[in-house]
């Protein structure tokens, strides 16, 4: 080669080594690879192939071959890869690499194959075939090998960008997707990242958020656990001593939405910190606790509830117990049988509430199980209203069912338990007194049996709870009358497990009328 030539091909190396190793799309280095190779080279076809985990090599550029050719040269790439292993044997490939140029195009004469290697680890290969033949240089090799070596970098680099594009993009799916509120805060608390959950959470849009200090976005109506600007002047997230592992911050309250609304939510504050040591970024992964604390909220008036209501029977039986049995006294027939009915009905009102908490218990576990036989609903409520009767004066209880009512399949003693309740509520809530009506109607495929009363009424936000576990309307009367909030949850449960439906009709007031549906 002329002296002059290789100085413009040293010029030229270098020119394309800087473009390559700007680069950071893979399939633009490989193109820019190419294309040097052939100028340099004075090639005419040429390929790249780059290697993939398995050790495969697959080509992932080419310069002058139809693409049909692809599969073909592929699979003779394979063959020589793969009979070769690290230690290429130099005839093989001449053989091979001939054979190729000859699958390729008759004319082409020579080809040049310069591995891709960086540290020691092939990357891929390049092989050039030109249409002549000339002998190559001491020299000529030198360069192409600082050539090929660069080219490794550069492809290298590009892979490595190529891989950490692809985790960033997963990473940003994921908090995208995340139920959880993130949000992502540099060291001076400005919003860098904002995702679908914490707009909801907040009612803030990301391009609002974005940029604000989270003091603006993240405002408290009432906050319960933790304060970040008190941690961070008490020098969070460093402790002493300075060995100590970085904590996370937990922070609980009534967030105070930018709608006005309130949310219940924990923050979690989690430090990262730089190279230095420094606090870079903080990650605030935001959860709504609104079920948590409804749950906690539930289950502290429950055991307040379920006290209570163990206590009164037994306070009874025991006041009762205790005066009858007292030495001292001669007690006439008539109060020791009075005393005595107390104690009776006391202990069925207990064991009553006992079977209402278990059946309760048991239905969070597992589906009601039926006893199913045929029904005859008409009769049913004929025995509780009788029952009932005896227990009130206040009250006057009517029966209205027509003639010849058609019997169900179901469970007559958990039915009878859903009548029972319905009954003892209508008297419960009409403390005034007044006409409960337990009545039947029919079509062709259903039966509907109600049980109405004229007494305080539930208002339209209540009866949407009614039927929910535990749940009491919150008033004086409630405070007054006993009751766990499980007999409409336990109604529910057995009309629907015998494929029927209970709703409620009622305005404050003007008395409330519970009513159930069954298939016939
Ligand atoms: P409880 O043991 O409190 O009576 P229930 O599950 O039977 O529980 O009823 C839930 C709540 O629904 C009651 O606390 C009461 O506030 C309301 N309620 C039920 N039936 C009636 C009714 N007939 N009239 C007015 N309020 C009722």
């Amino acid at each position: 080669m002329l002296p002059d030539f290789r100085v413009r091909q040293r010029d030229f190396l270098l020119e394309i080594s800087r473009a390559m190793t700007a680069q950071l799309d893979l399939s633009e280095v490989l193109r820019l690879v190419l294309k040097a190779s052939i100028v340099m080279l004075a090639g005419e076809v040429g390929l790249v192939a780059l290697r993939d985990s398995d050790d495969q090599y697959s080509i992932r550029a080419t310069l002058g071959v139809d693409s049909e050719r692809l599969p073909d040269l592929n699979h003779r790439l394979d063959e020589l890869m793969n009979h070769s292993g690290q230690q290429i044997d130099r005839e093989f490939l001449n053989v091979k690499l001939n054979q190729m140029a000859v699958s390729l195009n008759r004319k082409l004469r020579q080809s040049l194959f310069l591995p891709l290697v960086i540290a020691g680890e092939p990357v891929g290969l390049l092989i050039i075939f030109r249409g002549y033949s000339v002998s190559t240089t001491e020299n000529d090799f030198q360069i192409l090998q600082s050539f090929a070596d660069q080219a490794a970098i550069a492809v290298h680099n590009a892979q490595l960008y190529a891989q950490i594009d692809e985790e960033r993009k997963r990473l940003a799916a994921i908090l995208e997707n995340s139920a959880d509120g993130v949000m992502i805060l540099d060291h001076k608390l400005r919003i860098l990242g904002f995702n679908r959950a914490l707009e909801r959470m907040t009612a803030w849009t990301v391009q609002d958020a974005l940029g604000q200090d989270q003091d603006v976005v993240i405002t408290w109506k009432r906050r319960e656990k933790g304060d970040l600007h008190e941690a961070l002047r008490e020098g969070w997230p460093f402790r002493l001593p300075p060995e100590a592992p970085v904590e996370t911050l937990y922070l609980e309250g009534d967030l105070l939405r930018r709608d006005g609304m309130t949310l219940s939510v924990g923050i979690t504050y989690a430090p990262l910190l730089d190279d230095e040591g420094k606090l870079s970024t903080i990650i605030a992964n935001v959860r709504d606790i609104t079920n948590f604390r409804r749950a906690q909220e539930m289950q502290n008036v429950f055991i307040s509830t379920i006290s209570h209501e163990l206590k009164t029977p037994v306070a009874l039986i025991k006041g009762y117990a205790g005066t009858l049995r007292r030495d001292d006294a001669e007690w006439d027939p008539q109060v020791i049988r009075d005393g005595l009915t107390v104690i009776e009905e006391e202990s069925d009102r207990l064991t009553g509430l006992i079977e209402n908490l278990l059946a309760a218990s048991k239905l969070r576990a597992e589906r009601m199980q039926l006893d199913l036989g045929d029904v005859a609903l008409d009769d049913l409520a004929a025995q509780v209203v009788e029952r009932f009767r005896t227990q009130t004066q206040r009250h006057k209880l009517v029966l209205k069912f027509p003639r010849e009512f058609p019997l169900v399949q179901g469970d007559a003693v958990r039915l009878r338990q859903v009548l029972d309740n319905l009954v003892s509520n209508a008297i419960k809530y009409s403390p005034d007194g007044g006409t409960i009506t337990v009545g039947g109607e029919l079509d062709d495929t259903h039966v509907t049996v109600y049980v109405r009363d004229q007494g305080v009424g539930i208002s339209e936000d209540d009866q949407a709870h009614i039927f929910e576990r535990f749940f009491r309307v919150d008033g004086n009367l409630s405070r007054k009358t006993q009751g766990t909030g499980l007999g409409l949850y336990l109604a529910k449960a057995i009309i629907e497990a015998h494929g029927g439906h209970i709703r409620v009709k009622s305005k404050p007031g003007e008395g409330s009328t519970l009513y159930f549906t069954l298939p016939l």
